[in-house]
C-alpha cells in the first residue's frame, strides 16, 4: 500500500470513528467559529442536519448555547491552550422546550505557522446524568423531610388540596390510634368529630384558595377524634408547602388536654380566691354594721316614733266632731315622709350587708357614693359628738368600680376616724371628708380626723391583716380596704396631720 493509500485509509478509519463515537465532535474555524466539521452525533443533539451546520457560525446555529461557549472558544484561540471541561445547560434548536446539559472540552488546532487557526470541540450530553442527580437530590430531600416530620414533637399531617392525607408521622399514629396505612389516602375529616366535618370542609377549601401559615380556628376550641371515637382538645397550625408544583398543607396538631385541665384548675382557684375575698369583705361589712347597730336602731326608731305619734294624733282628730281634713292630710303626709326615711335607712343597710354581691363594676361618682354612706353614720356621729363635714370637688370625674365595695372602704374610714376621736373634748370632734382631682388621671378621697393619730412606726403596718390596737378590734378593716382599692387599680395611704389626728386617703384612676 502506497503512502497516499495509507493516509486515505487512515482518514476513512478516522471518519468512521468520528461517526460512531458516543460524543459530539466539531471543528470551528476562524474567529467567528464557523462549523468546518461536525459529526452526526453532535448534529443530532443540536437537532439539525450536518449540512445545516457547515459554513455557519456557532452563534447562528446555537444562539443560546453560544453565550456560554464563545468566550471559552475565544480564549483557546487567543492562548493556544486547551480549555478544561465545563458543564452548561441550554435549549437547542431541535427541542426548544427542553433544557439539555453538556460537558465540553475545547482544544486548539494549529496552522502551519504554529498558531491556532481553529478550535476543536468534544461535547458529551450529560442530561440524563443531571436528571438522575436531581432525582436523587429530590429523593434525599424528601427523605430528610420525612425524618424531620418524625422528629417533630407534634402530630404532623400532610394533605393535598382536596384534603386527602399524603403523609403522617409516628406521633400522629400514637395520638389518633391509627396505623399510617389506615390514614393515607383518606380525607383529614377522618380525624375530626362528625359534627365539625361540614364546617371543616368549607374552611379547608377556602384555606387552599389563599394559603398562608397560621393557627387554625383562632379563638375557637378545636377538637380531634381518635380511632376509638374519643375526642380531645387540640391546637393546630397550618402551613402551605409547594411540592412538585402542587400546594400541600402541613397541619401540626398538638394535644392540649393537659393544658386545658391546668387552665380549668387555675380558673377554679381564681374563682375560689375571689369567693373567699367576697366572703371576707362581706363578713367585715357585717361587722362594721354591727358597730353601727345602736345608732342605726336610733335612726330608725326616730321616724317610727314620729309615725306613731302622728297616727295617734290622726285618731284623735277623727274622734272630733268636725275633723279638719286639711290637718289630717298634713299628718298623713308626715307619716309617709317618716316612713320613707326609715325605709331608706333599711335600704342602705341591706345594700351593704345583703348577700355577698359578686364583683360588678359600674360608672360611679365618688361624691354620690360617699353621700349614700353618710346617712348610715349620722346617728353614730351624733351619739359620739362627731361632726361630719364634707368638702366635695364640684366637678369630680367618674371612676369605674364596685359601688358596695367602695362604700365599704369609705364606711370603714369614717368609723375608724370616729373611733380615734373618742379622746377629743366635746365640740372639737370634726371629721372632714374630701374629694378632689389628683393629677390629670386620678381622683382622691380623704377622711381627716383630729383624733389620736397613728404611731409613726405603725404607719406601714396599718394596712396588714390583723393589725389592731383596739381591745375588740379585728384588724381587718384597713387590710380589706387596701385590697378593694388595689383591685380598682388605686392605692390607699395614711399620714398624721401636722397638728392633730390622721388622714386616710385613697386614690382611684378616673375613666378615660
Ligand atoms: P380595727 O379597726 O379592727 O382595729 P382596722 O384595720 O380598721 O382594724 O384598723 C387597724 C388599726 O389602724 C386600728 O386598730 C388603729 O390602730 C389604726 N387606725 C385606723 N384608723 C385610724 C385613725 N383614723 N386614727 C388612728 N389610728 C387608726
Amino acid at each position: 500500500m502506497s503512502a497516499e493509500e495509507g493516509i486515505a485509509r487512515a482518514k476513512e478509519y478516522f471518519d468512521a470513528i468520528l461517526e460512531h463515537i458516543p460524543a459530539g465532535v466539531a471543528i470551528l474555524d476562524g474567529r467567528d467559529f464557523r462549523y468546518a466539521h461536525i459529526n452526526r452525533y453532535l448534529a443530532d443533539i443540536n437537532g439539525l442536519s450536518i449540512a445545516e451546520h457547515l459554513g455557519k457560525t456557532i452563534a447562528e446555529v446555537l444562539p443560546e448555547a453560544a453565550q456560554h461557549i464563545v468566550p471559552r472558544l475565544q480564549r483557546v484561540l487567543d492562548t493556544g491552550q486547551t480549555a478544561g471541561s465545563a458543564e452548561f445547560g441550554a435549549r437547542l434548536p431541535g427541542n426548544p422546550d427542553e433544557i439539555r446539559y453538556f460537558l465540553d472540552r475545547f482544544f486548539p488546532i494549529l496552522g502551519s505557522d504554529g498558531k491556532p487557526r481553529a478550535v476543536g470541540a468534544v461535547v458529551v450530553d450529560i442530561t440524563e446524568r443531571k436528571r438522575a442527580e436531581a432525582a436523587n437530590a429530590a429523593h434525599a430531600s424528601e427523605a430528610r423531610f420525612r425524618a424531620m416530620l418524625e422528629w417533630a414533637p407534634d402530630a404532623m399531617v400532610l394533605a393535598d388540596r382536596s384534603g386527602r392525607i399524603l403523609l403522617v408521622n409516628t406521633q400522629t399514629e400514637k395520638l389518633f390510634g391509627y396505623d399510617r396505612e389506615e390514614l393515607i389516602g383518606q380525607t383529614v375529616e377522618k380525624l375530626i368529630p362528625d359534627r365539625f366535618c361540614p364546617g371543616h370542609i368549607d374552611h379547608r377549601t377556602s384555606y387552599v384558595a389563599a394559603p398562608h401559615p397560621r393557627p387554625m380556628g383562632a379563638g375557637k376550641e378545636l377538637f380531634a377524634r381518635r380511632k376509638d371515637g374519643r375526642e380531645f382538645p387540640v391546637e393546630i397550625s397550618l402551613s402551605p408547602l409547594a411540592a412538585h408544583g402542587e400546594t400541600v398543607v402541613i397541619s401540626a396538631i398538638r394535644d392540649v388536654t393537659e393544658r386545658k385541665k391546668l387552665e380549668v384548675a387555675r380558673a377554679q382557684a381564681e374563682e375560689d380566691a375571689r369567693r373567699r375575698f367576697e366572703e371576707l369583705t362581706h363578713a367585715t361589712r357585717v361587722s362594721a354594721m354591727g358597730e353601727l347597730t345602736a345608732s342605726l336602731a336610733h335612726e330608725i326608731r326616730q321616724p317610727l316614733t314620729a309615725i306613731l305619734s302622728n297616727a295617734q294624733a290622726a285618731q284623735r282628730f277623727l274622734s272630733a266632731e268636725n275633723p279638719d281634713l286639711n290637718e289630717l292630710r298634713e299628718i298623713l303626709a308626715d307619716i309617709i315622709k317618716d316612713n320613707k326615711r326609715a325605709g331608706e335607712v333599711i335600704q342602705r343597710v341591706r345594700a351593704l350587708v345583703g348577700k355577698a354581691v359578686p364583683e360588678k363594676t359600674e360608672v360611679l361618682n365618688l361624691n354620690q357614693v360617699i353621700s349614700d354612706v353618710l346617712p348610715l353614720m349620722r346617728s353614730n356621729a351624733l351619739i359620739k359628738g362627731v361632726k361630719i363635714v364634707t368638702e366635695f370637688a364640684s366637678y369630680l370625674p367618674s371612676v369605674r368600680g364596685d359601688r358596695t365595695q367602695l362604700q365599704q372602704v369609705i364606711l370603714n374610714l369614717l368609723l375608724n376616724g370616729t373611733e380615734a376621736m373618742k379622746i377629743c373634748p366635746p365640740g372639737a370632734c370634726t371629721l372632714v371628708v374630701r374629694t378632689a382631682r389628683h393629677g390629670l388621671e386620678s381622683v382622691i378621697v380623704s377622711v381627716q380626723d383630729c383624733g389620736t393619730g397613728v404611731i409613726e412606726e405603725s404607719l406601714e403596718q396599718l394596712f396588714t391583716a390583723f393589725y389592731t390596737t383596739k381591745v375588740d378590734g379585728m384588724g381587718m378593716g384597713l387590710s380589706i380596704a387596701r385590697s378593694i382599692v388595689e383591685l380598682h387599680d388605686g392605692h390607699i395611704l395614711a399620714s398624721n396631720n401636722p397638728d392633730r389626728g390622721a388622714t386616710f386617703s385613697f386614690v382611684l384612676p378616673v375613666l378615660d
